[in-house]
């Protein structure tokens, strides 16, 4: 980060000066990226100040990301949550990104030296933006298919949101940015699509909304089931199936979510213009659903905000 983004950061326990929080470069995560993280938003919202969205489906993912890596966060699911509360407060934020991280530290070099070992664990909360842009929440982005494969399951798995799995993001966004598209959508092994670098897809034909299942290669998205969850109780009709890559094509509209990217139209795949070529009318639905939850024009039915000051 070229800028301090806060004043405080959790580590290990503490809240200390951001430029404080620093790791030694033996650090095992650095050199195996062996870390377990999330993403997670605060909006500042009209009904209810300050709330975080999701917070225990994003911690306890954060658990589940360490189970599945045998790596033990010593301390409980309640305890990361009043920690991400405490350093909101701490840094007095009306909105917030945040970022709990659990890492291996520095326990030397070996490989399995790690096995049942304890994390060390940090909570960034800082303010951050519309991570595809703003002008993409309007317009859409232009996505281009990768020529790199999500992982597949028997390699590593996606369904964990490790350091790691982030390289294969990268190649895929770098690769989309070299040729100039704003974003980058890879393939499963299987050759259905699986999701973009960050984002989980949806695509719209006919009225009838789908999202790739969870066997295609994908981190599994809290904004992916935020999605599911409106459109149903809307009345839609949504769907998980495998997506072939031409479907994206012939698409009447496609978006892409994610706690980053929120709720992002795509209005090009590979330079095929999808649909009408900008945001549909179910996207925007979709969209307007979801900031309602934050402007007070969707009712919170399922408790997903947790007021930070209050
Ligand atoms: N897939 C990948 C690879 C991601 O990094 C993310 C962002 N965490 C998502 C999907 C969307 O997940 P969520 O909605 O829980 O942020």
């Amino acid at each position: 980060m070229a800028k301090q983004p806060a004043e405080f950061i959790w580590f290990n326990g503490n809240i200390i000066p951001w430029k404080d929080a620093t790791v030694h470069v033996m650090t095992h995560a650095i050199h195996y990226g062996s870390s377990v993280f999330e993403g997670v938003r605060a909006y500042n919202t009209t009904d209810k100040g300050t709330c975080v969205f999701r917070l225990n489906e994003h911690n306890q993912r954060l658990f589940d990301s360490a189970k599945i890596y045998r790596m033990t966060i010593p301390y409980t699911l309640e305890q990361v949550n009043n920690a991400t509360l405490d350093i909101i407060r701490k840094n007095n934020l009306k909105s917030a990104y945040i970022r709990p991280i659990a890492y291996y530290g520095d326990i030397g070099m070996g490989l399995a030296v790690p096995f049942g070992q304890e994390t060390e664990l940090t909570i960034a909360a800082f303010e951050w933006g519309a991570y595809l842009g703003e002008e993409a929440l309007q317009n859409g982005v232009d996505a281009g298919i990768s020529s790199w494969n999500r992982l597949a399951a028997n390699t590593m798995p996606t369904g964990a949101k490790a350091g790691g799995n982030y390289l294969s993001s990268q190649l895929i966004s770098m690769e989309a940015r070299r040729h100039g598209y704003g974003e980058g959508i890879a393939l499963d092994r299987n050759g259905f699509i699986s999701e973009g670098a960050g984002e989980n897809i949806f695509i719209i034909r006919n009225g009838v909304v789908t999202t790739t299942p969870k066997t295609a290669a994908i981190l599994p998205g809290i904004t992916r089931d935020t999605v599911m969850t409106l459109l149903r109780d809307k009345g839609y009709e949504v769907r998980e199936e495998n997506i072939a890559r031409e479907a994206m094509y012939l698409a009447d509209e496609v978006f892409m979510c994610g706690t980053a990217a929120e709720v992002t139209p795509v209005r090009s795949v590979d330079g095929i213009q999808v649909g009408a070529g900008g945001r549909g009318p179910i996207t925007q639905d979709v969209q307007e659903m979801f900031f309602g939850l934050f402007n007070g024009t969707t009712e919170d039915k399922w408790n997903w905000l947790t007021p930070v000051y209050q």
